[in-house]
């Protein structure tokens, strides 16, 4: 905890944020360190870091500012190397991430997360869920009017959509409710 009472969640350079991972030199060099402070479950005042496209960092520090104002509380916030990497290990953990250099779930596509470019919030009150009934993270349930829940009209939602960004719970294939990319 810090001087000033807020928990800190995060607190990385930009090398440790950036530990291990298999992206190229100029997909690197596109990446900003943000440090962010959010409402956590616990009703206090947390601070956690997103590794982002950094043409895209002034959205996130906005959209995440007005989401504390609203009181939407946020579970984690921390760079998916302290997963190593695992995409898996993060959602179960109900951690919000944006960049890590995979290809999309059960594909061998780059996922927009490999360029910074996409960002999940609270995996597990907002799971992906796939046509064939299967739910990431495992166990996780999708309860609408939940805190920390989206929905198509929650305002968090309509603020990223304002600023061009698309919300995985109007994908056609799956429901990504956690994502949104741009
Ligand atoms: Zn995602």
């Amino acid at each position: 905890m810090a001087d000033d009472g807020v928990v800190v969640a995060s607190a990385m350079d930009f090398a440790q944020a950036v530990d291990g991972t298999a992206a190229p030199r100029e997909v690197l060099e596109s990446l900003s360190l943000i440090d962010l402070c959010y409402l956590g479950f616990d009703g206090r005042r947390h601070r956690g870091q997103i590794l982002v496209h950094r043409e895209l960092a002034a959205e996130i520090r906005e959209i995440f500012a007005r989401m504390e104002q609203w009181r939407f509380p946020i579970a984690g916030v921390a760079p998916i190397v302290r997963y190593g990497w695992s995409d898996e290990a993060s959602m179960a953990d109900d951690n919000s991430s944006a960049f890590n250099y995979r290809t999309i779930a059960g594909t061998d596509r780059l996922s927009r997360h490999a360029l910074g470019r996409a960002l999940d919030i609270n995996p597990r009150e907002n799971p992906a869920v796939y046509p064939d009934g299967r739910i990431a993270p495992t166990g996780a349930v999708w309860r609408p009017g939940e805190p920390g829940t989206f929905t198509g009209g929650h305002p968090a939602v309509l603020a990223f959509r304002e600023k061009g960004w698309r919300w995985g719970g109007h994908f056609d294939h799956m429901r990504d409710y956690h994502h949104f990319e741009k």
